[in-house]
């Protein structure tokens, strides 16, 4: 535990009704590996909030909305930043690949030879290559590559977040 969770669990610990101390504190112990982990979401805090939230004596919920509540506005400021920290990457409008060093090659041609904001895997010579693909279906090509980096369900949940935004399926 960081000084910041030990500070959030003994919170936690010390509010919460006799009995549900160690319900709690497992709870509280997923977050913080989550958080650890670097897959920590909002919505999982949110969950984690909820069921928090139950066990928290009556009068110590108001003093336990603020902090969680504080918690929260940290976390989500924290996780709309992230994909603004390099502004200048862009990504395929079709299936999401980000034009970074490693795949600038991969950026497919319009038929007059310009390039297309699209990748070479959905994209040539002007036309999608799998025209009838769904947002769904672009999700799932991403999910195995993104999972290498963060886990499957992380990467499928942050591709139904993404995907759906991109030019293509507006
Ligand atoms: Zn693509």
């Amino acid at each position: 535990m960081n000084p910041g969770q030990k500070m959030f669990h003994d919170f936690v610990v010390e509010r919460v009704q006799p009995g549900t101390q160690p319900q709690a504190e497992a709870i509280l112990a997923d977050c913080f590996k989550a958080q650890d982990d670097g897959t920590f979401t909002v919505e999982q805090l949110d969950t984690a909030i909820a069921q928090l939230g139950q066990m928290v004596r009556p009068e110590c919920q108001d003093e336990f909305h603020r902090a969680s509540g504080h918690m929260r506005g940290q976390m989500s400021h924290h996780a709309a930043e992230r994909p603004h920290a390099d502004t200048t990457l862009q990504f395929c409008q079709s299936c999401g690949l980000p034009f970074d060093a490693q795949h600038e090659d991969m950026r497919a041609n319009e038929a007059d030879g310009t390039k297309s904001p699209y990748c070479t895997d959905c994209y040539k010579d002007g036309q999608f290559l799998q025209p009838d693909a769904t947002v769904e279906d672009m999700i799932e090509v991403g999910v195995p590559h993104l999972a290498v980096k963060i886990g499957e369900d992380e990467a499928r949940k942050q591709l139904t977040a993404f995907v759906p935004t991109l030019d293509r399926w507006k």
